[in-house]
């Protein structure tokens, strides 16, 4: 047994359980069985977060397979994007990667087993006619009428299948159950379709193809699986599943199915076919698109996978399948983030500042700590402040509201790690709009007079030393909570879910920032510094999530109401939620959950 954290689910409980009563020689083996039909989402990060946190627990170890029984969908390029993501989630299989390919020859060695037993024969009626005798619920199937045909006719019908002598849809191979179970799944199920298509590894070397029902369980009691676990749109094929087993075996381990809630995440759409149409479309820029919930998405949106291990842990291993809030996965994104990322400048849409106090030609270089809250982490760079800044244009308001903390005519504000500066006035230009704040600066204000009390802190950077940048303010991708239960779900996109900030400056220090760097912009949010489109001295970035909670404001719901629904309170703000504050909203998500 092993030092990793024991997770605490009713799968952990029945592996538990089995290794107490000795089953399984003591093994846990467990796989993540992809489609490599596209990218890997955050519902297979859940998936794999289980597979590989369970069996790391116990000692154990997981499979990567690609299930790639299907030719017409799946292609390399998957394989090798959905191999990265389950590494950069921290999960090694170490030398066990498998393909259900692998193992075509011994599926078919096992069906033609069951032909010879007379527990299978082909069918040659077509799939819709099949599927017309399957019978409902309430009503028995229909016998095919090739149901009674003799091992040696189906046995030599099956094997022309295979040489190719059959077209696609002249005949299927199909387990002899019972036409009358009460399990829809069991009457006389398809083990093998004809396909005359190449596939991507096996390439023309085979024209059929098992169905996921027979090469499942075969897969895991090849590789010798102990615990498969699967999504709870399964429960009804573990019937099946044991079917295929039992009269197969023995097997050593024998594996066994379990079945848990798949994620489905509000604001969001995991099906890979949705996610496909939406880059077939271009309402993305591809799979890696930071708005996208694939894993590769969210890894250049900032995302790290310390907070998708946080948000697993959150929402934790159900029974029953529900909508689980996107505020629970911002909310460990942001705390996440706020642990790690140093506090930079950065001016998304500004308004120049005249510190007419300052001379022209004169610069101060100002050193301001990276962690100005958390000064024992050390580190601090030069800030240049001088006559000409700039401020973001809403940290302005000519006629205030009453509980207004930012700047006006005759108020006073702290630049942050800088000086405290007093509205004078304002220019502007012939329409009457404004173009510049003037004001005066308190040289007394910084280091002694640091202690000095205004009403609040603003963020600024000097106007001509600092560095234009390319800012993508992303947001959620979808603008309603369930865009699946739209009539169309392209309809349900949020149309803001990308802004560039056009005239965006940050700070000297970040003109050279390093691809795949993180910052908190004061009061702004959590950038990434995009690994595909920055240059040298030219950085691209992108914001991971804004500091608060914008969209609880946008859905009004009072603060009395959060607390009642115990959502997280937005978390962050300049200052950061303290580690304290932050434990306790994840105490009660958990008891949520
Ligand atoms: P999709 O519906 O998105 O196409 P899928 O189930 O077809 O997903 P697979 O590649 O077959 O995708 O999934 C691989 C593994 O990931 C399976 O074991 C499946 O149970 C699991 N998985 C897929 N989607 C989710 C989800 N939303 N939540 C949890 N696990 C998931
Ligand atoms: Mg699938």
């Amino acid at each position: 047994m092993s030092d990793a954290p024991r997770p605490s689910n009713f799968l952990a409980d029945i592996v538990e359980a089995d290794l107490r009563a000795g089953r399984n020689g003591g093994r846990v083996v467990t796989r993540f069985p992809p489609e490599p039909n596209g990218f890997l989402h955050i519902g297979h990060a859940k998936s794999i977060l289980l597979n590989f946190g369970l069996a790391r627990a116990y000692g154990g170890h997981t499979h990567l397979r690609f299930d790639d029984t299907n030719p017409v969908t799946e292609e390399t390029e998957y394989v090798e994007a959905i191999q990265a993501d389950v590494r950069w989630l921290g999960c090694e299989w170490g030398g066990h990667l498998y393909y259900a390919s692998d193992f075509f020859e011994r599926m078919y060695a096992c069906a033609e087993r069951l032909v010879r037993d007379g527990k299978a024969y082909v069918d040659s009626q077509t799939q819709d006619r099949i599927r017309e005798q399957r019978g409902s619920f309430e009503r028995p199937g229909v016998n095919s009428p090739f149901r009674d045909r003799l091992a040696a006719e189906s046995l030599d019908l099956l094997h022309r299948m295979r040489a190719g002598e059959l077209p696609d849809g002249a005949a299927v191979l199909r387990a002899r159950i019972d036409m009358a179970h009460p399990n829809v799944l069991m009457r006389d199920p398809l083990l093998y379709r004809i396909r005359h298509a190449s596939h991507h590894r096996t390439g023309d070397r085979w024209c059929i193809y098992p169905m996921y029902d027979f090469a499942h369980p075969l897969e895991d009691a090849f590789e010798g699986v102990t615990h498969s676990i699967c999504t709870l749109e399964f429960e009804s094929n573990r019937e099946l599943y044991d079917w295929v087993l039992d009269n197969l075996g023995p097997w050593d381990p024998r594996p066994r199915q379990y079945e848990f809630a798949r994620l489905s995440l509000g604001y969001t759409v995991l099906s890979k076919r949705k996610l496909l149409h939406l880059v077939n479309e271009r309402r993305v820029s591809g799979w890696d698109d930071p708005r996208m919930p694939t894993i590769a998405g969210m890894r250049r949106r900032g995302v790290t996978p310390e907070a998708l291990r946080d948000f697993a842990d959150l929402i934790g291993v159900a029974k029953n399948n529900s909508v689980v809030d996107i505020g629970k996965l911002e909310f460990a994104i942001r705390g996440d983030l706020e642990r790690r990322t140093p506090r930079a400048l950065a001016v998304l849409n500004p308004l120049r500042l005249v510190v007419e106090s300052w001379p022209a030609d004169r610069t101060e270089e100002l050193d301001v700590p990276w962690w100005p809250a958390e000064p024992a982490r050390g580190g601090s760079r030069k800030v240049p402040f001088g006559r000409e800044l700039l401020i973001e244009r809403d940290d302005f308001s000519e006629e205030p509201p009453k509980d207004w903390k930012r700047l006006a005519p005759g108020r006073e504000v702290r630049l942050a790690g800088g000086y405290v500066v007093r509205c004078e006035g304002v220019e502007r230009d012939a329409s009457g709009a404004i173009t510049a704040v003037r004001a005066t600066h308190d040289p007394a204000s910084r280091g002694e007079g640091e202690r000095r009390k205004v009403s609040g802190t603003i963020h600024w950077v000097h106007a001509t030393r600092s560095v234009p940048a390319e800012v993508r303010l992303y947001d959620r991708l979808f603008a309603v909570e369930q865009p699946d239960a739209e009539p169309d779900f392209l309809q349900a996109l949020n149309p803001d879910s990308l802004v560039l900030a056009k005239g965006a400056r940050v700070e000297p220090a970040l003109a050279d920032a390093a691809p795949g760097t993180r910052w908190q912009f004061l009061r702004q949010g959590y950038f990434f510094v995009d690994p595909v489109d920055s240059l040298p001295g030219a950085p691209a970035f992108n914001r991971t999530i804004t500091l608060k909670d914008t969209w609880a404001a946008r859905t009004a719901v009072k603060p009395e109401a959060r607390r009642a629904r115990r959502e997280p309170a937005p978390a962050g703000g300049a200052e950061g939620a303290g580690p304290g504050a932050s434990r306790k909203a994840r105490a009660e998500l958990r008891a949520e959950a």
